[in-house]
């Protein structure tokens, strides 16, 4: 590779998503990433980086899948392309549709393909809308979601979400959407027993919903584990609580699995982990992990039949819809995670091992909190052992960190002050323990750097 003339041409043409391009002009370009294999990226002068962050929270099975290329070049060659709006499917689509209603088991039967997770959740808000009308109750169109939630990027993604940052930036969010209080026990809870704040933030719910007039309110929607806001893992309490408020007042739960899905909890799907049965799940990232764009909607029984009460269509749908090469691909990637007991390697093996390595970090002094489960995690960055106060205004430590391990060859993230983590299920237990080296060697670096 040219490497200066590709970041040359960086810096000329392309814009990066969820970026400052005077800051990727100011570095003179991205890093350029050229090749991967199992849990390692290589840019293109040759720097090997740990993956912390499995892409961006997806390569679940770990890149150099070379079955995965095959099974899209057979693909691609017998039926590159087609399409569901002409009353037509494909093989690999309809066959995904089945293998995905199987993992749900259950109430989940039926599955509604996108390309991205936040068409998906785009999907979600159409269809909660529509199924509401279609009971006569058209004015029930409210959905409630919480700060700091991540739902995605397009316009109803983002209204859904929960990052005011983002809403500035184009006038979202759009009407019918209300946020209540995330269960961010170390930043809104410190010091409070953790069963008893978490059920406060369940409540938020309650008081929110009546507040609005249940009648008004069609949906709840949030990740099992809050992702891009923190990995913010609730306490069990949580989500019982929250299951039983939209049971009692008629309003539809929609789990987003974007992340969660696919086994990064320790079980196939975040709802299981956290024992709730939700209506609509969105799934993405690890459903082909990230080898190809794909993303799929999974819909209960009762709402498909009141669907199915009109002759009516449902005018939605996206040109890649169940497209065949990106439905093959996930096929064969599930097919792996299950011959290869990957869920249970999060669960059992690689999961604790993480919790263990991660979780020593908590007795350095830079460190606030460390959280943890399956393979996804969250170290809060504290000016002070013993209580949840930032550096500065908060938000300078985050990045110090964060870069002085990308340094050391670990790409992890920072939230502010929160990194986070979310390896590649494939991770060994040698790497783990370089991880947790690095990022002691970094909190290290960065207590002489937060001193200055
Ligand atoms: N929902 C959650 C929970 C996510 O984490 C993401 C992406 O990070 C999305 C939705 C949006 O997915 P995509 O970037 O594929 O549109």
């Amino acid at each position: 590779y040219n490497v200066s003339e590709l970041r040359r041409l960086d810096v000329a043409h392309h814009l990066p998503a969820q970026s400052s391009y005077r800051l990727q002009q100011q570095m003179g370009g991205s890093r350029i990433i050229t090749r991967a294999e199992g849990s390692t990226v290589w840019d293109a002068e040759g720097n090997a980086i740990l993956d912390g962050m499995a892409g961006l929270w997806c390569v679940d099975i770990g890149y150099g899948r070379a079955e995965l290329a095959d099974v899209a070049r057979e693909q691609m060659l017998e039926l590159p392309y087609y399409n569901s709006f002409f009353r037509t499917a494909t093989a690999p689509a309809v066959e995904l549709a089945a293998k995905l209603a199987s993992l749900h088991g259950g109430a989940l039967q039926h599955i509604f393909f996108n390309t991205s997770g936040s068409e998906s959740n785009d999907t979600v808000l159409r269809l909660v809308r529509y199924y509401w009308a279609l009971k006569g109750q058209p004015e029930r169109s409210i959905i409630i979601s919480r700060h700091n939630a991540y739902h995605g990027s397009t316009v109803a993604g983002a209204s859904l979400g929960g990052m005011s940052f983002m809403h500035v930036q184009g006038g979202l969010p759009i009407p019918g959407i209300e946020h209540i209080m995330q269960p961010y026990h170390f930043g809104d809870g410190f010091g409070e027993d953790p069963e008893e704040f978490a059920l406060r933030a369940a409540d938020a719910l309650e008081e929110r919903i009546l507040a609005i007039g249940a009648d008004k309110v069609a949906a709840f929607i949030g990740e099992p584990v809050q992702g891009a806001g923190g990995v913010i893992i609730p306490h069990r309490a949580y989500w019982q609580r929250i299951e039983a408020i939209c049971r009692k007042y008629g309003v539809l739960i929609v789990s987003d699995e974007v992340i969660c899905g696919f086994g990064r909890l320790g079980r196939w799907f975040g709802y299981q982990h956290f024992g709730f049965t939700p209506d609509i799940v969105s799934m993405a990232k690890g459903l082909s992990s990230g080898y190809l764009p794909i993303s799929a909607t999974a819909v209960s029984h009762e709402i498909v039949e009141t669907l199915r009460a009109t002759d009516d269509d449902f005018v939605h749908g996206y040109t890649y819809s169940g497209h065949p090469v990106a439905a093959a691909v996930a096929l064969r990637n599930i097919e792996i995670m299950e011959r290869e007991a990957l869920v249970d390697r999060v669960a059992d093996d690689a999961g604790p091992h993480f919790a263990e390595a991660i979780g020593a970090l908590a007795d350095h002094p830079l460190v606030g909190e460390v959280r943890t489960l399956g393979l996804i995690g969250a170290i809060e960055l504290v000016a002070e052992k013993g209580t949840n106060r930032r550096h500065g205004k908060g938000g300078a430590a985050g990045p110090v960190v964060r870069d002085a391990c990308i340094a050391r060859g670990l790409m992890v993230r920072a939230i502010r002050d929160t990194i986070v983590m979310c390896p590649p299920f494939v991770i060994t237990h040698e790497e783990i323990d370089r991880m947790a080296a690095i990022i002691r060697a970094a909190l290290d670096e960065a207590v002489g750097t937060l001193a200055h």
